[in-house]
């Protein structure tokens, strides 16, 4: 038997050959947790094309939500020549039904307590239409992923190491908790170092959605870290900040930066979104006490939250700019299907495109609360053309924190934000000539207020010049 694992592409005008970040790990978890026997044979789209005249046993393809309706193209195609094809990952999870349609099976949830049924239906020819284990999966005794058939040469950061699932919170605009739940779940400590030694690299990345979120068993793990000398990133809340004790502990287990969610600056939208962490807390204290302790921070921010208004485009590049943000990606909120955010605006009537491609977190689908799609695609654009200007990244860059990997880091991963924003991969993926156009000077008055906002010392909708920035 041969099965094909396939990731379906997303955001292919991100990346155009070349190196990726990171591997999608469903495609070697999947391979791990297929029993002995099958050929098998892992396709990410992202690094690779996927050639649909293979032959194969059985296709199974794994989606998220801007991926689906290549996957279901795909998908498709296999099914049109008689091989038979099942779906999981994020998208179908959440919207099982529509994914049925182009699939012989589609699995709700994670794949670990299924998997293995799955492959004994399809074998016996009487695969069930839905798997939906009623459980969620222990994560012990988890079967090391199956790296060995990833192209790992074609990854940036290929050793990604998950210790984790799950998180506590249940911000609005995200998927984690609905698809992983709220209640973490841990691998063994000793069992996440074994695959660390396996990996015979330095340097590790851990995918986990929010590593520090239980201190005393993060306090664990980067204890059992220390001695064996590696440099990792992360992802993680701002509430890390209350704990310096974990701070220290974090950067003598060889932390170099974390991806945090710092969303908005506006105390209405952090309410609104549920983003517990961050409610009530001193942002920019925050960020400067993790600095202190030579962690980079890489910020995510969200725009369009209920509570956004216009002006928040130039406040949040000059704050970004202020604490020194080692990076900072600026997404538009995005209601992903299976989310709190997408029943509320799919109940008001608000979301304005139903093209899954769209939902890349930049590009505006629905009608924002307070301006217009127009105004928050081009505030995105301002917001990553000043941030990413040279003058904004001379500030940024030059200064003492961490390491020189550390800084090597920080210099690379600006560089390349500037050349995808330079080369027209950031700002051209929004579709600005279908937005709702402005008030006054319709679509093409509209291009043009996206162009300049995106260039250095450009206007932010409904906001001051770029020099009156603090
Ligand atoms: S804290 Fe982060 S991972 Fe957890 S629900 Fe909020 S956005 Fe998602």
């Amino acid at each position: 038997m041969k099965l094909l694992i396939i990731s379906a592409a997303w955001l292919p005008e991100f990346w155009h050959g070349g190196k990726v970040l990171s591997p999608p790990m469903c495609l070697p978890v999947l391979a791990a947790l297929t029993p002995r026997g099958p050929e098998i044979h892992l396709v990410d789209e992202n690094v690779e094309p996927v050639n649909l005249q293979e032959e194969a046993d059985l296709v199974a393809i794994s989606a998220m939500t801007a991926s689906a309706p290549r996957a279901y193209e795909i998908a498709d195609s296999f099914r049109a020549r008689g091989v038979p094809v099942v779906m999981g990952g994020m998208h179908p999870s959440a919207l099982p039904e529509e994914a049925a349609q182009h699939a012989d099976a589609v699995v709700i949830g994670e794949a670990e307590n299924q998997w293995a049924q799955v492959l004994a239906d399809f074998a016996a020819g009487h695969p069930q239409r839905f798997y939906h284990a009623e459980e969620r999966p222990t994560l012990t005794d988890v079967p090391l992923p199956r790296r060995d058939l990833l192209h790992q040469d074609r990854y940036l950061a290929p050793n990604l190491v998950q210790t984790a699932r799950g998180c506590p919170h249940a911000c609005s605009f995200c998927s984690v908790s609905p698809v992983f739940g709220r209640k973490y779940r841990f691998r063994p400590v000793p069992e996440v170092i074994e695959e660390i030694r396996a990996l015979g690299s330095r340097s590790v990345g851990f995918p986990d959605d929010n590593i520090v979120g239980r201190p005393a068993r993060a306090r664990e793990l980067f204890e059992a870290l220390i001695p064996l000398r590696v440099q990792w990133a992360g992802q993680g809340d701002l509430s890390m900040a209350k704990d310096e004790e974990l701070l220290n502990l974090m950067a003598r287990s060889g932390c170099l930066a974390m991806f945090v969610g710092i969303e908005s600056l506006c105390a209405e939208s952090l309410a609104t979104a549920h983003k517990q962490p961050n409610i009530g807390l001193d942002l920019e204290q925050a960020i400067a006490t993790i600095h202190r302790h030579g962690i980079d921070l890489v910020g995510s921010f969200v725009f369009g939250l209920e509570g956004d208004k216009p002006d928040l485009f130039r406040k949040t590049v000059a704050f970004a700019e202020r604490v020194k943000l080692a990076a900072a990606q600026f997404s538009v909120l995005t209601p992903f299907p299976g989310t709190p955010i997408y029943e509320q605006f799919k109940a008001e009537g608000r979301i304005t495109s139903f093209d899954w491609s769209r939902y890349t977190m930049g590009t505006v689908v629905y009608q924002p609360h307070n301006m217009t799609g127009a105004e928050l695609a081009a505030g995105r654009k301002y917001a990553y053309g000043h941030f990413y200007s040279l003058p904004s990244m001379a500030r940024r860059l030059l200064v003492r924190r961490g390491t020189k990997t550390s800084w090597a880091l920080r210099t690379a991963a600006n560089w390349s934000y500037r050349r995808r924003l330079r080369g027209g991969k950031i700002a051209d993926s929004l579709p600005c000539e279908d937005m709702p156009a402005p008030a006054a000077g319709g679509p093409r008055m509209h291009q043009r207020l996206c162009r300049e906002a995106a260039k250095p010392g450009g206007t932010p909708p409904g906001g001051a010049s770029a020099a009156d920035l603090p």
